[in-house]
């Protein structure tokens, strides 16, 4: 099963899809024009439902095999928003929208998950059923928790997905995945430290809030190097330190501290999540001084499934012929997680070239990409749920 002919037939039109969506960038949830696009098209093909507003703005559709005797049904989903970047591309089919970009090509997900519905919607062959998932919302706001939430999993009876992004620095037609972690969790915290401000030259009438701010920070960097094992991955970063006074001599009253902690491990998650509190909490009880925490969780570990890590990787290989199966884990963090909580499955790299990194201006999809992804999607239907 290299690429499959039919994708090289379609690649003008999907090409042409996936302009489109470039040209119309949509942010977060608000992905209205992106979304009834893909429902208008999914129904043109002859899906055997189609159903909007999962998750707020996400779509469903449904393509039923030409038997069913497996009763098996696979998830397949592609990613709808893009991101708050100003394109500098020059390119011909470039951002209309100014201030949004498709620079993480998800313009390009959306359009091979799209080729491959129309083709397993023309052909049909395989036993079972194939569930195509469009989602909101990936850079940051949970639009994958949100359809999950929606109760999408259970409502379409999916047994097991799959996603796919594209990555620079890995050749076009090459495929990365891993078992286990392939992405971190991203969590982020507030620290507020409340002391006794007051007139810098009379240090000892005061609670020196940046003084007591500054021991924890330095204090957190014992997370990483001190308690967490060495063979395990963690970043606990501060990202912003924040004084309610702008004065050379005024001992400010209140210190804010911001933060992101990443890990690969949802234990070593835990932990961390603990030990930020104790250490900001504790630290500034030393020096007589008071730390409010507030830990956000945000996305957790993109943990794939072994047996359907291996699955993935098969198709790819037929795809293709070249798949790394031992890719190193990104710190980056991938929404599809809260599918992966929910079902086996797997999340897959296709190599997007020589090109600048996703979530920047000068980014851009390599359209020659989109053989490999559909024929990978479409491959994961017919190779996990042959015809009969
Ligand atoms: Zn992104
Ligand atoms: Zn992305």
């Amino acid at each position: 099963m290299p690429v499959k002919n039919r994708f090289a037939e379609l690649l003008p039109e999907i090409t042409e899809w996936r302009r489109d969506i470039h040209e119309n960038p949509e942010l977060l949830f608000d992905v209205h024009r992106t979304a009834a696009k893909v429902a208008g098209l999914l129904r043109d093909f002859g899906c055997d439902e189609v159903v909007e507003g999962v998750g707020r703005t996400g779509v469903v559709g449904v393509i039923k095999g030409k038997t069913d005797s497996s009763g098996r049904v696979i998830g397949l989903r592609a990613d709808m928003d893009a991101l708050p970047i100003k394109e500098q591309t020059g390119l011909p089919y470039a951002s209309k929208v100014p201030g949004k970009m498709h620079a993480c090509g998800h313009d390009g997900h959306t359009s091979m998950l799209l080729g491959a519905a129309k083709y397993l919607a023309e052909t049909r062959n395989f036993d079972g059923t194939a569930v195509v998932i469009f989602q909101p919302a990936e850079e940051g706001g949970g639009g994958g928790r949100e359809m999950c939430q929606d109760g999408m999993m259970d409502r379409w009876g999916i047994q097991e997905v799959y996603g796919m992004h594209n990555m620079p620095g890995i050749p076009v037609g090459h495929f990365a995945i891993r078992p286990g972690a392939m992405m971190a969790s991203a969590d982020q915290f507030d620290i507020t430290v409340t002391g006794k401000g007051g007139h810098a030259a009379k240090p000892h009438d005061c609670v020196d809030t940046t003084v007591v701010a500054a021991h924890i920070i330095v204090a957190m960097q014992t997370i990483a190097s001190r308690n967490v094992d060495p063979m395990k991955q963690v970043v606990v970063s501060i990202c912003t330190v924040e004084t309610d006074s702008t004065a050379h001599n005024v001992i400010p009253q209140v210190v804010k501290l911001k933060g992101t902690v990443r890990t690969m491990d949802p234990g070593v998650q835990d932990f961390v999540e603990r030990r930020v509190g104790e250490i900001a909490e504790g630290t500034a009880l030393a020096l007589g001084a008071k730390a409010e925490v507030n830990y956000v969780r945000g996305y957790p570990v993109t943990m794939n499934t072994p047996e359907n890590t291996d699955y993935a990787a098969e198709v790819a290989k037929a795809v293709s012929g070249h798949v790394d199966t031992d890719t190193a884990p990104l710190m980056g963090a991938e929404d599809f997680s809260f599918m992966l909580l929910e079902r086996p499955g797997a999340y897959i790299f296709v190599g997007n070239g020589d090109t600048a990194m996703v979530h920047h201006p000068a980014y851009n999809f390599d359209d020659d990409v989109i053989p490999f992804g559909s024929s990978w999607y479409a491959g994961m239907v017919e190779t996990r749920m042959p015809a009969a």
